[in-house]
């Protein structure tokens, strides 16, 4: 690639971790990463256990140094997809009030709130809490179950890029805060037993915290090894 100035990308220890950024390789070049946020193209280097990378003109993030190898990757993928349907179909709270003894679930929870005349909060409880981490569990499913057997998914750009927008979005930790604040403000007035539902989505959340620290950058590497164009 002549004229290109390629950089050896900073590493430093990982003081703050900071939110990952997918660092595609170029095609035809593993030994290559650009930087998401400014183009600059970076030798790729090894990367030892909590070690980042940044870029070396604007500082973005580039890598991250991880023992979570690709099919550890798929087994944190799996047991997030089992908490996540536990999560919505297991009851979320219990609420005693004044004799009245009621299970709600999660999607219950998000209609009783559109119910209440709260559809935006509604809608973003769903996209946040349901959608796109259903969407970020099941494409990593989807990419990592064919990489990992050596074959290059159709649509494996595609389905990175919507794997980046989808971390992005998914908020399961904003919601299990959200949760556990209302039961302890509801003390008092009523009798609120968090379920089997919420557990799960603890358990979610702390899955889904590992996948997204492992970052994408991994799975682009392996996928650009077997000759993803
Ligand atoms: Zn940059």
């Amino acid at each position: 690639m002549p004229g290109l100035n390629i950089p050896q990308a900073a590493a430093r220890p990982a003081s703050a971790p900071a939110p990952e950024a997918a660092s595609p390789v170029l095609v035809g070049h593993p030994g290559l990463v650009v930087c998401d946020e400014c183009d600059a193209v970076h030798k790729r280097i090894r990367l030892s256990r909590g070690v980042v990378a940044r870029c070396r003109r604007c500082g973005a993030l580039l890598g991250r140094g991880h023992v979570v190898t690709p099919t550890g990757q798929l087994a944190f993928a799996l047991a997030a997809l089992v908490f996540l349907l536990i999560g919505n179909f297991a009851p979320l709270v219990t609420l005693d009030l004044q004799g009245i003894h009621k299970t709600v679930t999660m999607p219950h929870a998000i209609w009783l709130t559109a119910q209440a005349g709260e559809p935006i909060t509604a809608v973003l409880a769903c996209v946040t809490a349901i959608v796109f981490p259903a969407m970020l569990v099941l494409l990593r499913l989807y990419v990592l179950g064919s990489l990992i057997r050596g074959r290059v998914p159709p649509g494996f750009r595609f389905a990175m890029r919507a794997l980046r927008f989808a971390t992005y979005w998914s908020m399961v930790e904003v919601f299990l805060l959200s949760a556990l604040v209302s039961i302890v403000r509801s003390a008092g007035i009523a009798d609120l037993v968090p379920g089997m539902g919420l557990f799960a989505y603890a358990a979610l959340t702390l899955l889904l915290t590992s996948t997204t620290a492992a970052g994408l950058h991994s799975i682009w590497k392996l996928g650009s090894r077997l000759g993803a164009g």
